[in-house]
């Protein structure tokens, strides 16, 4: 693991050249990531193809689309970002002026997992490269085309000493993690989450974590059950579940319940045809481990199949699937599902279920489908979640203008536009005191001192 060691120092000594303090040369750096993906469009629509069976439109519209349309907005904004921010001056600091500068970290160690292994590998790289730092990319073991794809693009891209992609498991993390990086961004599971800290906190360094959790999708006897159903089926089943702000479960009132699951079922019939399994372009579980995973949740028996429930060992696809009548305290309800498997749970007051939600740890989405503005405002400050949407689900990763990230167990820090310029950049106060008086008030009166002798 020396490679890593030397790796890690000789970024140290190319961040310390001050070469990337330039703006223009981090958006040199930006455009030049640009383009290189553009021109492995191809090999990463493939790469995530056999890691996940991803369609080219998923392929384009979460993970290659997404990335290009960031570097985008961040080169249109990346000049005024990184200029000083004129802060206010307080009387009592009357002759001073105030600002805030943004300076970069220095090392940056990106951990990212399998499930978007493309986007979220290079989401937090374009705001760590705006920032101006240097940064080592760990991709994840489990999507070895894509992680091969991605060191191929860095690669041809950018010297090691500025941007690097260090391939392999949690033994690569690990090492890395004991070298001298100035902060860590990690994606992946609570529990991952919990170690990438405790290493954090041994070298006393920033972290962020974006992590998971049960998120919850609560449809009140108001909402438009028609669409509710289409926008849910469509951020639950994108990428067969595997997606970290997918609602994970349904809380429906009980009068629409019925009526609900009826549109479920036409939306599904709608975005994956009758024989969803039959669908080419059908994403599949990531491994067997996951595969049995989720058939271990199948078979527990538990509430009843509402649609789908099959699945192919072969293809390790899972038919998109509903389960009803399940108990707050059933098997399924204790930890993130991460697969096309959606329980319905029932409620009648909406404080109760509001109740249950913050009775566990907190969720990093929380979708509210309702016609109803006061209803809306009851969910939205009666939980506390990392973020999420009224009438929608998912949609509010994709707004550049929405800092993205958990709370609590969900994870800490959020980044995308110009959080993730500011979360990769330590804040720096100034204060610019004039030398034309000095009042005196501030000082220890010379009378009283003397007193006191
Ligand atoms: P994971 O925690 O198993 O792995 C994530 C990364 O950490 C991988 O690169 C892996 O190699 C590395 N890793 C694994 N064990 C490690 C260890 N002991 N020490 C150091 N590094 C280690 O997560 P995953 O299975 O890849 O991803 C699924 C999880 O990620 C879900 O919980 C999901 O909710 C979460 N997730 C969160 C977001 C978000 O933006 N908040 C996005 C996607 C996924």
């Amino acid at each position: 693991m020396d490679h890593y060691k030397a790796l890690i120092q000789q970024q140290h000594a190319f961040f310390a050249t001050g070469q990337m303090k330039a703006v223009a040369l981090r958006r040199e750096a930006l455009i030049r990531l640009r383009d290189s993906i553009r021109r492995h469009e191809r090999a990463i629509t493939d790469a995530l193809k056999a890691d996940l069976n991803k369609s080219e439109f998923e392929a384009y519209a979460t993970e290659i689309g997404i990335v290009l349309s960031e570097i985008r907005f961040v080169l249109k904004h990346l000049r005024a970002w990184a200029r000083p921010e004129k802060a206010k001056t307080p009387l009592t600091h009357i002759g001073s002026r105030s600002a805030i500068y943004s300076e970069p970290y220095g090392v940056v160690l990106i951990i990212a997992p399998w499930n978007f292994p493309f986007q979220l590998a290079l989401m937090p790289l374009i705001g760590a490269i705006a920032a101006g730092n240097c940064a080592v990319i760990k991709p994840s073991e489990l999507t070895p085309r894509t992680s091969a794809v991605i060191a191929r693009i860095i690669g041809e891209t950018f010297f090691d000493v500025y941007i690097a992609v260090a391939e392999g498991g949690a033994e690569t993390s690990r090492a890395l993690l004991r070298e001298s990086v100035d902060y860590v961004f990690f994606t992946g599971s609570p529990p991952v989450g919990r170690l990438i800290m405790e290493a954090a906190a041994r070298r006393l360094i920033p972290v962020t974590l974006e992590l998971g959790g049960k998120s919850p999708c609560i449809v009140h006897k108001d909402a438009n059950l028609k669409l509710a159903a289409k926008r849910i089926v469509w951020g639950k089943f994108m990428n067969a579940g595997q997606t970290c702000i997918a609602p994970d479960y349904l809380y429906v009132h009980y009068s629409v319940k019925t009526l609900l699951i009826e549109q479920l079922k036409l939306a599904i019939g709608e975005l994956y045809g009758i024989d969803p399994l039959n669908n080419a372009s059908y994403t599949r579980i990531v491994n067997d481990k996951h595969f049995d995973r989720l058939l271990a949740l199948l078979n527990e028996g538990e509430g009843h199949v509402s649609i789908g429930g099959a699945s192919d060992r072969d293809s390790l696809r899972i038919e998109p699937t509903v389960l009803a009548g399940i108990q707050e305290d059933d098997a399924i309800m204790k930890d993130e599902i991460f697969g096309p498997i959606l329980p319905v749970l029932e409620y009648g007051d909406l404080d109760e279920a509001l109740a249950f939600v913050n009775s566990r740890p907190k969720p990093l989405a929380l979708y509210i489908f309702s016609e109803n503005k006061a209803v809306q405002q009851q969910a939205l400050t009666g939980a506390s979640f990392g973020g999420g949407c009224v009438n929608d689900t998912v949609f509010h990763f994709t707004s550049p203008h929405l800092p993205f990230g958990g709370v609590g167990s969900s994870g800490m820090g959020a980044y995308h536009g110009h959080s993730g310029f500011k979360l990769f950049s330590h804040r720096k106060s100034v204060l610019k005191m004039t030398t034309l008086f000095d009042l005196p008030f501030r000082y220890p009166h010379l009378k009283h001192a003397l007193k006191r002798v």
